[in-house]
């Protein structure tokens, strides 16, 4: 069993929409196919990956370094020993070759491309669907039978008034979802409290269905002031209040704000997650961690992660990776994590969970496909297929 070709194109995910930091309507993402001598059902068997939204296409880091280095490994070199399948964990000792730590970069984005291209395969020669594969080999067994997900919306807009905003919010009510996020810091704090109690007035006044997220936007005194403003409407949590990195700026602002704080998706290793959890003011059982595998050194990463944050107090339940990519669902589910992101209608054909599966009550079910089930949903495989 061996690799024979891993292919890499970037294609758009362009969206019309604007967070409090960026705009999307140049972004694209690195699709990898990583084909292997195996045949099923007449083809040969293929692992597929992408980068989550967020960050650009890899093409150069994957073509230059990462794609070479898997190639000229010795097929057994990427095997588990006895040789039944690949082996995530020695792939990425590969991929990491003559590579230095720290300093993260976006090499680990480059790096969760090709891992979950390898999680795909290692399912796919498993016969498994992923979620089930890591509920047997790193969680209780059984993976949950849905996941929970919020619609991540409600951004910025030129023209985009407060009734457009509810309009918005109001739409992913009726696609099942129960709770909703709405960008917030790219306007002024009186503007931003206007926009929330309009979506409030939506939710019937219960800010346990809102989450807001700032970006990184605000520095330790906005951040503060935002929070006193918004501590009222007790909502599900205040996202990214300031830079990813300022872990002293997340530690001042949890000694003032009682509810719950996010962050965490533009963390890209573990130690940085494991670093904000020792030194950002993390409060275990009260705030959200939102590492993205799909980013951050893939699935055998998020595993060390998990293992170094759990040391230190945190419950797995704590967990919602952002992305919105059915790679976090089937590892929300199989790892027993608290939920995962959806983008309702955006990064499309990237965002979203597989075909017929709707949100009911706030919650996804899985298709029961060998590997991710990327296979599941027809305009992402069409992609797929075409690398
Ligand atoms: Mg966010």
């Amino acid at each position: 069993m061996r690799i024979v070709a891993v292919r890499e194109r970037a294609v758009p995910i362009a969206s019309p929409i604007a967070n409090a930091y960026i705009d999307f309507s140049r972004m694209n993402v690195s699709v990898v196919a990583i084909e292997t001598d195996l045949v099923r059902d007449g083809e040969r068997l293929t692992g597929y990956g992408f980068n989550s939204n967020g960050r650009y296409a890899q093409s150069g880091l994957l073509r230059e370094r990462f794609i070479p280095r898997l190639l000229a490994a010795e097929p057994a070199e990427l095997l588990e020993p006895g040789g039944a399948n690949f082996d995530p964990e020695a792939i990425w000792a590969v991929l990491m070759r003559n590579e230095k730590p720290g300093g993260h970069g976006e090499r680990s984005v480059a790096v969760g491309i090709l891992e979950m291209a390898i999680w795909d395969l290692v399912a796919k020669v498993a016969g498994r669907p992923l979620h089930r594969l890591l509920a047997e080999r790193h969680g209780d067994g059984e993976p949950d039978p849905t996941v929970s997900v919020y619609a991540a919306g409600g951004y910025y807009h030129p023209g985009k008034d407060e009734a457009a905003l509810v309009a918005e919010l109001e739409g992913y009510l009726g696609l099942g979802y129960t709770c909703v996020k709405m960008k917030i810091g790219g306007v002024p704090l009186t503007e931003d409290l206007r926009r929330i109690e309009a979506a409030l007035e939506l939710l019937g006044g219960d800010g346990s269905r809102l989450a807001v997220d700032a970006n990184g936007r605000f520095d330790l005194a906005a951040a503060l002031a935002c929070g006193e403003a918004i501590e009222p409407y007790a909502l599900r949590w205040y996202e990214e209040a300031g830079d990813p990195l300022d872990y002293q700026l997340n530690a001042r602002l949890a000694e003032r704000y009682p509810h719950s704080l996010a962050t965490g998706e533009n963390l890209f290793s573990m130690q940085d997650a494991r670093n904000l959890v020792r030194f950002g003011g993390i409060r275990p059982g009260l705030d959200i961690l939102q590492m993205d595998p799909a980013l951050s050194y893939g699935l055998t990463e998020y595993l060390r992660t998990l293992a170094a944050i759990e040391a230190e107090g945190v419950d797995r339940r704590s967990l919602v990776p952002h992305g919105g990519h059915q790679f976090g669902l089937a590892i929300a589910a199989g790892l027993g994590l608290g939920g995962n992101e959806s983008y309702p209608g955006v990064f499309q054909p990237f965002g979203g969970f597989a075909d017929g599966f709707e949100v009911r009550d706030g919650e996804v079910a899985l298709p029961e496909l060998p590997g991710v089930g990327f296979e599941a949903k027809s305009d992402l495989f069409a992609v797929m297929e075409a690398v």
